[in-house]
C-alpha cells in the first residue's frame, strides 16, 4: 500500500511537476537561442549604420572623383577594417541597385579575399531586396533585429556562395540625417563555425546550425522568434531562419540540457521504499514481540490447558501490562477453581454424614496397598466393623438418632486411625472398613483392643442391644502378608477383594461369637490366586 501511495505520488504529482520544470527550462533555452541570436546580429547592425549614416560615404556616393572613390575604398575598406569588425562583405549600392563598391574578406584568416555576387541580380533576383527600401512582409513576431531607427535600414539572412550569412543594410545618408538618400550600404557576414561558437556563449545548450534542404519537412519546424511556448519534452528543439526572400535558409537544432524527465523509478524511490519497508518491519517486529507473538502464546497456553483438562497457573512471564493484567486475573481465576475442584474432590471422597472417607476414598487407598503388597512386599490389614444390633437401635429410638449413634461410632473408631497412611471409612449403612499399612501383630492387637475398649468408654448408650447397655461393634479382620521372593503376576485389586471377602467372614464370626469382638484371619499373598479361582465374586 505504502508503495503504491509513492508511486501514485511519483507519476501524478512528482513527475508531472518535474516535467513542468523541465519543460521551462527547455523554453528558456529556446529564449536563450533567440536573444543570442539578436545579440549576434546587433554589432553589424551598428557599424553597417555607422558606415551609412556618415558624411564621408555620402560624399563617397556624391563624387564624381575616381581618386576621392578609390582613396574611400581604400581607406575605410582596407583588410583590417573587416577583420576589426568581423565583416565579411561590404557591398555599396546606388538608388538603382547598381552596385558602386564591394569587397570580400573572410574576417578570421589572414589573406583570404571572398568573391560574392550577391549583386548578380539576374541570377539571384531576391537579393533586390537587399535594398532597406524593398520588405517583405513577415510576421511582426519573427522580426528578430528590429533597429529602432528613422534611417531605412533592414537585417536578416541572406544566404551567399560561401554559406548563409547575416547581412545589415542601412541607407546612406549624411550625418545629420539630412539631404536625399545616395543609395544604401550592406554589411554581411557568414554564419561560420567561429559564429557559432559566439552563439554558443549565450546559451548553456548546444547548437549546431544546417542549410536548410529539400528533405526538411519546413511546416512542421517553427521559426526562430516565434513560438517559446513547448507542450511536450523533446531532446532537441528545431527552428528555421527565413532568407530575404522570406524562404526557409538555416536552421537551428538547440540540444536541450535537460530533456530526459527523471525515472519514475529513480534510485531514490528505491531508497525510500527500503527505509519504509526496514520501518514497516521493524514495526512488525515490535507488533508481534509485544502483541501478536504473547497474545498467541496466552490463547496456546490457555488452548492446552482446556486439552489437558489440567487446571494451572500461566507461567509466561508477558511483555506488556495488559496482558500481564489478563495472566494475573486468569490465574486467580485459576485459583479459585483449583480450590473449588480440591472441595470437590475431597467431597467426593468423604462420607457426608460422619465426614469421614467415604467406599470411593476407601478403594481408592486399598488399591494402593495392593499395588505395594504385589509389587514392594509390603503388607497390610483389612478390618470390617459392624455395628451390633443396630436394627434394633433405629427401632428403638428412631432414624435421626441411629444417625447421630454413627457418627459417634465413625469419631470413636477413626481414634485408631492417625497415621497418614491408615484409613478408616464408612463402608455403607451402619459397617466401617479400615486399612493398617505393614503393622505387626502385637500393634494391631493392642489396636483392635483399643477399639473395642473405646466403645465401652463412649458408653453411648443402646437400650435395646443383647450385648451391652452401650452402642458396641464387632470387627472382622483380615491381615494381608507378604510372601519372600513371590512374584504377584495376576491384578493386584483381587487382593483387596479377597481380603475384604476373609474380613467379612471373619466379622460374621464374632458376630455368631456373641458381638462386641473381634475375629482375626491371615492371608498370605501366595494363596489369594488359588481363591480368587474358587471365589472370584466377594465384596468389595
Ligand atoms: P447385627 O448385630 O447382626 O449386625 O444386627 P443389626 O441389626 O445391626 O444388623 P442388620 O443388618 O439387621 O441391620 C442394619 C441396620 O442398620 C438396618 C438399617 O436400618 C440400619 N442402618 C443402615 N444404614 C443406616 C443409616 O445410615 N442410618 C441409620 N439411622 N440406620 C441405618
Ligand atoms: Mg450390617
Ligand atoms: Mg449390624
Amino acid at each position: 500500500m505504502f508503495a503504491s501511495a509513492v508511486f501514485a505520488y511519483r507519476i501524478w504529482v512528482q513527475a508531472p511537476a518535474i516535467e513542468r520544470s523541465l519543460l521551462k527550462v527547455s523554453e528558456q533555452e529556446l529564449v536563450a537561442l533567440n536573444f543570442a541570436f539578436e545579440q549576434m546580429s546587433k554589432p553589424l547592425h551598428t557599424i553597417n549604420y555607422d558606415y551609412a549614416v556618415w558624411d564621408r560615404t555620402y560624399s563617397y556616393m556624391k563624387s564624381n572623383s575616381v581618386a576621392d572613390k578609390r582613396y574611400y575604398e581604400q581607406h575605410e575598406y582596407p583588410d583590417d577594417t573587416f577583420k576589426s569588425l568581423k565583416v565579411d562583405g561590404v557591398f555599396i549600392f546606388d538608388n538603382q541597385n547598381n552596385v558602386v563598391f564591394n569587397k570580400g574578406f573572410r574576417h578570421n584568416s589572414e589573406h583570404e579575399k571572398l568573391q560574392f555576387d550577391l549583386m548578380n541580380f539576374a541570377e539571384s533576383p531576391e537579393n533586390k531586396l537587399l535594398s532597406p527600401l524593398n520588405k517583405i512582409a513577415l510576421p511582426p513576431q519573427e522580426h528578430p533585429f528590429s533597429h529602432p531607427s528613422s534611417v531605412p535600414t533592414k537585417s536578416g539572412l541572406i544566404a551567399t556562395k560561401y554559406g548563409p550569412a547575416l547581412y545589415n543594410s542601412s541607407s546612406i545618408l549624411q550625418s545629420d540625417r539630412t539631404g536625399p538618400i545616395m543609395g544604401y550600404i550592406v554589411f554581411i557576414r557568414l554564419i561560420d563555425e567561429e559564429f557559432m561558437a559566439e552563439l554558443s556563449k549565450y546559451t548553456a545548450a548546444g547548437i549546431e546550425m544546417s542549410v536548410v534542404t529539400a528533405s526538411d519537412d519546413v511546416a512542421q519546424i517553427p521559426y526562430l522568434g516565434a513560438d517559446f511556448e513547448l507542450t511536450k519534452l523533446h531532446a532537441i528543439s528545431e527552428r528555421l531562419v527565413r532568407n530575404i526572400d522570406g524562404q526557409p535558409l538555416i536552421k537551428f537544432t538547440l540540444y536541450h540540457t535537460d530533456a530526459e524527465p527523471s525515472p519514475i523509478l529513480g534510485s531514490d524511490i528505491y531508497i525510500l521504499l527500503a527505509e519504509m519497508s526496514v520501518l514497516l518491519l521493524l514495526a512488525y517486529y515490535l507488533y508481534s514481540y509485544f502483541l501478536v507473538h504473547p497474545v498467541r502464546k496466552l490463547a496456546v497456553d490457555i488452548e492446552e490447558m482446556a486439552k489437558s483438562r489440567e487446571i494451572k497457573k500461566l507461567k509466561h512471564r508477558y511483555p506488556i501490562t495488559e496482558l500481564v493484567n489478563v495472566a494475573t486475573h486468569f490465574n486467580a481465576l485459576m485459583g479459585t477453581i483449583q480450590e473449588q475442584t480440591k472441595q470437590l474432590n475431597e467431597q467426593v471422597y468423604i462420607d457426608k454424614l460422619t465426614n469421614i472417607p467415604n467406599r470411593r476414598g476407601f478403594e481408592q487407598r486399598l488399591e494402593t496397598y495392593c499395588q505395594l503388597l504385589a509389587r514392594q512386599q509390603i503388607g497390610f490389614t483389612l478390618i470390617i466393623a459392624d455395628v451390633d444390633h443396630f436394627k434394633e437401635y433405629n427401632d428403638t429410638l428412631g432414624h435421626l438418632a441411629g444417625d447421630e449413634a454413627l457418627v459417634k461410632v465413625a469419631q470413636t473408631l477413626s481414634q485408631q486411625f492417625y497415621r497418614a497412611d491408615d484409613i478408616c471409612a464408612r463402608f455403607g449403612g451402619e459397617e466401617f472398613i479400615m486399612l493398617y499399612r505393614d503393622i505387626p501383630d502385637e500393634p494391631l492387637q493392642r489396636k483392635l483392643d483399643a477399639m473395642l475398649q473405646s466403645f465401652e468408654d463412649l458408653a453411648f448408650p443402646h437400650p435395646s442391644s443383647k450385648t451391652a447397655k452401650y452402642v458396641t461393634v464387632s470387627l472382622g479382620v483380615c491381615k494381608v502378608l507378604a510372601v519372600e521372593d513371590f512374584e504377584f503376576k495376576s491384578d493386584a485389586n483381587i487382593i483387596g477383594r479377597q481380603a475384604a471377602l476373609l474380613a467379612d467372614k471373619a466379622l460374621y464370626q464374632a458376630k455368631a461369637c456373641g458381638r462386641n469382638q473381634y475375629k482375626k484371619v491371615s492371608l498370605l499373598i501366595d494363596e489369594i490366586e488359588a481363591l480368587e479361582s474358587n471365589h472370584p465374586s466377594a465384596r468389595p
